[in-house]
């Protein structure tokens, strides 16, 4: 209030302290979403933007909890890095993905999964072993994985996500730099690091068919990773003349709204026995 902030050190405001609280409550409530199976994971399709072509699609997780319904990803993703959960909560995100991309492919529908690793997975190291080892046990075909980490996997412990992603790619597996263009973006990391693939983040896509110079940016994003031998994939594709745009500026692959939303195992496989490019 004003009358303690004339009188005393107010640490905290009134909304700072409840967002304290809550995510206090929500790492507990994250525990028990683990033991209770209250995750799923939804599916968005990429598309080839030259063909149109499904050629796979996105895991992205989902969590409906009793107390508090529905919450955000960007809500509980964070909070789960702070309280040391990240590891479960991720491993069991790979772990239905890869069961689930399977059972597509043993119906004969072939996709590419791609998956959100956090950075703080990276740190604690064994990504490839786990992820090379739950290949093998669901039997999905390496060139299948696309492991999709940000930038701040690099921040922090750069030579250690290094080691990993060698590893990684020895086997087959791709790696994607997701949100790109947000973090620091430093060309010489990219160019030292094992990479195959670029998203080049929603925040730009939107700008494309603005009056700016959003457009040009986009592109010299495009021109660069494919000077880089790297595959781009647009993110956030929400309309007919985004999709054009990038098709004109040469873009590989596309994911939004545009195309599709995020949708369940069940969903994804009905949308894409009918999906017609
Ligand atoms: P992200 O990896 O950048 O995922 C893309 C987000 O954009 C998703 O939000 C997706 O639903 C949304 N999106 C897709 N197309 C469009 C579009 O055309 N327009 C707009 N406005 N949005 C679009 P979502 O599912 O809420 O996920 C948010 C973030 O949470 C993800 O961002 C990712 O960073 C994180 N996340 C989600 N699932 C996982 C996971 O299994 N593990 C980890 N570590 N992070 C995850
Ligand atoms: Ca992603
Ligand atoms: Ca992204
Ligand atoms: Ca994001």
């Amino acid at each position: 209030s004003k009358e303690q902030g004339r009188n005393s050190i107010c640490f905290f405001s009134p909304a700072q302290h409840e967002a304290t609280l809550s995510r206090y409550r929500i790492a507990g409530l994250l525990q028990q979403a683990l033991d209770n199976d209250e995750f799923h994971m939804v599916y968005q399709p990429q598309i080839e933007v030259d063909s149109g072509k499904l050629i796979g699609v996105e895991a992205l997780i989902r969590w409906y909890s009793p107390q508090l319904g529905q919450v955000s990803p960007e809500v509980f993703i964070p909070v789960a890095e702070d309280a040391g959960l990240i590891e479960a909560v991720g491993y069991w995100a790979l772990e239905q993905s890869i069961a689930e991309t399977m059972k597509w492919l043993e119906k004969g529908l072939e996709l590419k999964i791609s998956v959100n690793f956090s950075a703080r997975q990276f740190q604690r190291g064994e990504v490839a072993s786990r992820l090379l080892a739950l290949l093998n046990k669901y039997q999905l075909p390496a060139e299948l994985f696309v492991v999709e980490l940000t930038e701040t996997c690099f921040v922090h412990s750069a030579e250690a996500t290094e080691c990993e992603l060698v590893r990684l790619r020895e086997h087959g597996v791709r790696i994607a730099i997701d949100d790109f263009g947000t973090g620091f973006s430093s060309l010489s990391y990219i160019r030292n690091m094992s990479l195959d693939m670029i998203k080049i983040d929603r925040s730009f896509i939107s700008q494309i068919n603005a009056e700016n110079s959003g457009g040009r940016l986009v592109q010299a994003m495009i021109d660069m990773s494919h000077a880089m031998e790297l595959e781009v994939v647009a993110e956030g594709v929400e309309s007919a003349q985004d999709l054009a745009v990038l098709k004109q500026l040469g873009c590989d692959m596309a994911q939004g709204y545009h195309i599709a939303r995020p949708m369940t195992a069940s969903d994804l496989e009905g949308w894409a026995m009918s999906y017609e490019p």
